[in-house]
């Protein structure tokens, strides 16, 4: 995008000697494949980028399909962040258009955490992509974002510094305060179940023993062999309650529930933000409506 450096130099330029106002800061523009994501983005870049974000909260992100508004925001921005690790199948046609100077930036690939392997499914055995659903993970995001942000924009450096150390320490207090609601579960019914294999990480951050019906979004959803293997595990772990994903159908848990007799509790948030009124509405509320609901749903004891 020489050229548009071009004519951005040009337009100053030119808005100089008109004495017109000087592009405004919004000419910085980065992209956010996910709402998750997205919130993680903004909060270290601040006001003074524009961060648009491709699959909008409430949507899957692993299904999603690029529409003319997600090409021609991608054609005018400078930074593709994405997650990475195969959660978004469609990143192929954002790699088929990037130009030289377009960066792309696999987030969870260059994030110092160490990934599970995905524990069912098509891709077993495949790193994890949904390593934000650990407050860790999304702390390890923030560092690569800030990275990649201040090696495009390095007069914004210390701007970005700032942001994402006071972000990691708020991520750090977020996970004490989880930890500290979860702690009330009682032990025996630290089990979650969920219909996408999307908590692995959250599980392993807090204590439970997981299983979920799928591995991913992406691939072949409740297949009869899938549904037989989990209707097989409730006959010999019981948990109190199984979990539905915003973005996954409901269908599959609710017939596992009711053959089982075991309640039927959700929405998680996993793969996407929740309505911007909602109890989801960012990545902290998110985490921490997931906490609440797991706690009421496993019978955690009263504050
Ligand atoms: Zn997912």
């Amino acid at each position: 995008m020489k050229q548009r450096s071009l004519w951005k130099a040009l337009l100053v330029i030119g808005s100089l000697c008109m004495a017109a106002p000087v592009l405004a800061d919004s000419s910085f523009r980065v992209i956010a494949s996910f709402s998750v994501l997205g919130d993680l983005v903004k909060r270290v870049a601040g006001d003074e980028i524009d961060v648009v974000t491709i699959v909008p909260r409430g949507q899957d992100v692993h299904r999603w399909e690029l529409t003319p508004p997600n090409v021609l925001a991608i054609e005018e921005a400078d930074i593709v962040f994405y997650n990475g690790f195969g959660l978004e199948p469609w990143l192929r046609h954002v790699e088929a258009m990037a130009g030289n100077d377009l960066r792309l930036k696999a987030v969870a690939e260059h994030a110092d955490f160490t990934p599970l392997p995905t524990p069912v499914g098509r891709l077993e055995g495949a790193p994890d992509p949904h390593m934000w659903m650990d407050p860790a993970g999304a702390s390890a995001y923030v560092e690569v974002i800030a990275r990649t942000l201040a090696e495009r924009y390095p007069q914004k450096a210390e701007g970005f510094r700032v942001r994402a150390e006071e972000t990691r320490r708020s991520l750090g207090l977020l996970a004490e305060r989880i930890h500290e609601r979860l702690q009330g579960i009682p032990q025996t019914n630290r089990v979650l179940f969920t219909s996408e294999a999307g908590m692995a990480y959250f599980a392993r951050a807090f204590g439970f023993e997981y299983a979920a019906i799928w591995g991913s979004n992406g691939e072949t959803l409740g297949s009869a062999f899938d549904m037989a293997a989990m209707s097989e595990r409730l006959t010999h772990t019981r948990p109190p309650a199984l979990f539905f994903e915003s973005t996954t159908p409901y269908i599959h848990m609710d017939a596992l529930s009711r053959e089982s007799n075991i309640a039927l509790a959700g929405p998680l948030y996993v793969d996407a933000l929740g309505d911007s009124d909602g109890t989801a509405y960012n990545y902290p509320a998110m985490l921490t409506h997931n906490a609440e609901l797991l706690h009421m749903a496993l019978g955690g004891a009263r504050p």
